[in-house]
């Protein structure tokens, strides 16, 4: 089986992201008052109105934090490491590699008010944190929809009256959030950068160069079906041995699933392959396109579309070029259409069971094809877009893009998507 889609609202609760970017936002409003404070006039003042200890805590932790992002993202190591407690510098040098190497665009960090009527000098905070990769800086105004984009940290800190030193940092501050852990949480990552491909695995266990060549030439073809700009910085694919695959981001997978792409933002997109069962050849490279095909297609602002068009399409582009004669799910889409007694409806549902699903992929393909080669691959494409971007149903968006209602589409369809299944 190929690959699928994790779409955003299967078990993730927005409620609770949303609740903590707002959180967030609510701190990116007040950036860089100190900095405006003039130093002598603070230090005067201070005599007459002492800054409570927990309040200096939390200033001066900011400050670092702030620090440490810019030095993260200017890829300056020495000043990520410079207020870094000896002991845990292993641990920060091994977390600036992962996130270097998937060159890290946001790290927008906000520490969590600490408790107030206490004193230091160790102070603890769980510190969320918004990441972006290989795009523009994280959007401000932005809502992630998975906790990959938003993180919180454990940390603990030795606050003196002019420094804080960070001697704990760990990624266990909100247990039990969906799709962690990340591959960069845990672990030393190894990359191979392309143009348009970052490929990324564990050191020592995968080698990413192998999959290079074969994601760069995936990417190419992905690229010509973007449909929303921004387009997606670069694609970042995670190359998962047995271990990984049962870890990284919860697991998202069925069991017969060759790779998976993550949509976590309208900002960001992951590709994981197992690569305990498909290797870089002509197979890996299809399974490739096909996952590229969904950040591709869907990356931005998009809206919910049915299964058989998000996977019709991801199928389309990768078999773009080769002939419908060769297509590998021809024989599951024949199994299915003579269970479901098909005659011509292309918004077909989709089945939980992994039996079926191979059938439901392949007819999605048809349908797809079918409607490129019928209406033209721009007038399909716009078809698509107007249902993933637009809200827009299959009859809506039929009209709007085809110029004809959704039953005259399926009714033209019917019969070559019947000699397909006769092959
Ligand atoms: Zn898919």
């Amino acid at each position: 089986m190929s690959g699928h889609e994790i779409h955003g609202r299967q078990r993730h609760p927005w409620s609770l992201l949303a609740l903590v970017l707002v959180l967030v936002c609510g701190s990116l409003a007040l950036p860089g008052a100190d900095h405006r404070l003039d130093p002598d006039s603070a230090r005067a003042a201070r005599p007459l109105d002492p800054a409570p200890p927990a309040a200096h805590a939390e200033e001066i932790i900011r400050r670092t934090l702030d620090r440490q992002s810019a030095a993260l993202i200017g890829g300056d190591e020495r000043g990520w490491l410079r207020d870094v407690d000896p002991p845990l510098a292993a641990e920060m040098h091994r977390l600036y590699r992962n996130l270097r190497g998937l060159r890290i665009s946001g790290w927008v960090t906000d520490p969590a008010g600490l408790p107030a009527g206490r004193d230091g000098p160790v102070w603890e905070t769980d510190v969320r944190i918004r990441v972006c990769f290989t795009g523009p800086a994280c959007a401000r105004d932005h809502v992630p929809r998975r906790s990959t984009d938003l993180l919180t940290a454990s940390t603990a800190w030795r606050v003196s009256a002019d420094r804080a030193v960070v001697t704990r940092f760990a990624f266990d501050g909100a247990r039990g959030l969906p799709s962690r852990p990340t591959p960069w949480e845990r672990g030393t990552l190894t990359f191979a950068a392309g143009r348009r491909v970052i490929v990324a695995a564990p050191r020592g266990v995968l080698r990413p160069e192998a999959w290079l060549a074969a994601a760069e030439r995936a990417a190419v073809v992905a690229d010509r079906f973007t449909l929303a700009e921004p387009r997606v910085g670069s694609y970042l694919v995670f190359l998962a041995g047995r271990t990984e695959w049962r870890t990284w981001f919860s697991a998202f997978t069925d069991r017969d699933v060759l790779g998976y792409a993550l949509r976590p933002s309208d900002t960001s997109g992951f590709i994981v392959i197992d690569t305990t069962k498909v290797r870089p050849g002509a197979k890996g490279e299809s399974v490739l396109r096909h996952e590229m095909a969904h950040i591709a297609t869907r990356y931005g602002p998009s809206t919910r579309v049915g299964e058989w068009a998000t996977e019709g399409i991801a199928e389309y582009v990768a078999w773009t070029g080769r002939p419908v004669s060769e297509y590998d799910r021809a024989g599951d889409a024949r199994a299915l259409a003579a269970k479901l007694r098909w005659t011509r409806q292309l918004d077909l549902g989709w089945s939980h069971s992994s039996a079926l699903r191979s059938g439901y992929y392949g007819m999605g393909f048809f349908a797809m094809r079918c409607l490129s080669e019928t209406f033209g691959e721009a007038r399909m494409l716009d078809f698509f877009d107007r249902m993933a971007h637009g809200g827009r149903g299959p009859a809506q968006a039929s009209g709007e893009a085809f110029g004809v209602s959704w039953a005259a589409a399926e009714r033209t369809c019917a019969p070559r998507i019947r000699a397909w299944l006769r092959r």
